[in-house]
């Protein structure tokens, strides 16, 4: 009997700090903490952290504080950084974020007063960054409440700022001019906290310019191989393959259906591969609009995704039952399944299941 055939995903870690110092070149002087909410984007915030550390990164951003906590383990006393947690101080939290040393990207009015009545029992000033909103409503302070805190007494007392940040909406389209907008009104606010690092940019940001940089980027989905404007970017290198054996080729005649329901019919002779992965192992089912695997050197294009099993049309080539066939990867590229599926790169990566068996490359 044959291997059992099963979908793998294969994680490189040099990709990943390829990536990084891409990033770190364009991003000037700016320090670069990695954006490593939701489980790494899905690759493994353990391993993909202790590596960037490796690498030189120092902050980390996380969304939750379970991730926060999370990823101080993962990194351990012997690998020192600060972590930021995007959720800010949310109710109780004061003990859990002392406890693993995070830092909370306090959002609103109400999150700053609970941090600093923390940070009194504590008797020593608490780091925190400050999350403003300069037009992607969505989180933050209003600039206006932020201005109201360092201009009216005691709003910051017991708090040290040490991060000043707010995020943009349009950032993948350079020539949106909320982009400008937001900038303009960053940097005015920024005055108000000489004392505070500033940042701006995302993954996208950092591409926008210098103006953009400020003094820490934080990037996510570009260190995970995904382009900064949404298509892919041949400086940057896939980090997440997944692929997955042939188990059934197929000749169909004109009028054959495939798969469920009786949309996919074959107009002429076409064969088909059958691999064995589907939408359980993070394979976007919608993708198969447009989206393509990757056999024999060629682009395949997908016909059909179900649950376990996907099929392609292979056209002549001499692939095998058990050859692998690459679902996404350095050939089959994460943004152009984005774009297939309708949906963003972040979101592909994130739903890499972990049916898939994982592997990674490269030290951690
Ligand atoms: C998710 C997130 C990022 C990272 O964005 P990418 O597009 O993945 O680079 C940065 N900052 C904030 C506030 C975020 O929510």
């Amino acid at each position: 009997m044959a291997e059992p055939a099963v979908a793998r995903l294969t994680i490189d870690l040099d990709a990943l700090a390829h990536n990084f110092h891409v990033l770190k070149g364009e991003a000037g002087g700016a320090e670069l903490a990695p954006v490593v909410k939701a489980d790494g984007y899905g690759l493994g915030a353990g391993p993909v952290a202790r590596r960037l550390w490796a690498e030189g990164a120092r902050s980390f951003f996380v969304a939750r504080l379970a991730e926060g906590e999370v990823l101080r383990a993962a990194l351990g006393a012997e690998r020192p950084a600060t972590i930021y947690v995007l959720d800010g101080f949310t109710a109780g939290a004061g003990p859990r974020l002392s406890a693993a040393e995070l830092t909370p990207a306090l959002l609103s009015v109400a999150q700053v007063a609970a941090a600093s009545a923390w940070a009194a029992g504590a008797g020593r000033p608490w780091n925190v960054a400050l999350h403003v909103d300069t037009g992607m409503n969505r989180q933050g302070l209003t600039p206006d409440e932020a201005r109201a805190l360092v201009q009216g007494h005691g709003g910051l007392r017991g708090l040290h700022v040490d991060l000043l940040m707010s995020h943009l909406g349009s950032a993948t389209t350079p020539d949106d001019p909320r982009n400008s907008n937001q900038l303009s009104a960053f940097s005015e606010l920024r005055r108000e906290f000489p004392d505070a690092r500033a940042s701006l940019a995302a993954s996208a940001g950092i591409f926008l310019g210098e103006a953009y940089r400020f003094d820490l980027a934080r990037p996510g989905i570009s260190l995970y191989g995904g382009g900064p404007f949404e298509r892919p970017d041949d400086r940057l290198q896939a980090v997440a393959t997944l692929s997955a054996p042939i188990v059934d080729i197929r000749n169909l005649r004109p009028g054959d259906i495939v798969g469920y329901g009786s949309s996919v019919r074959a107009e002429r002779p076409m064969r088909t591969a059958v691999v064995a992965a589907g939408y359980a192992d993070g394979l976007i089912r919608a993708a198969k609009a447009g989206g393509y695997g990757w056999l024999d050197g060629a682009r395949r294009r997908l016909l059909v995704v179900t649950m376990d099993l996907t099929v392609l049309e292979i056209g002549e080539t001499e692939a095998q039952v058990g050859d692998p066939v690459e679902l996404l990867g350095p050939n089959a590229r994460l943004d152009d399944l984005a774009a297939a599926a309708g949906t963003v790169a972040h979101e592909v990566l994130v739903r890499l299941s972990r049916r898939a068996e994982r592997r990674y490359l490269g030290e951690v």
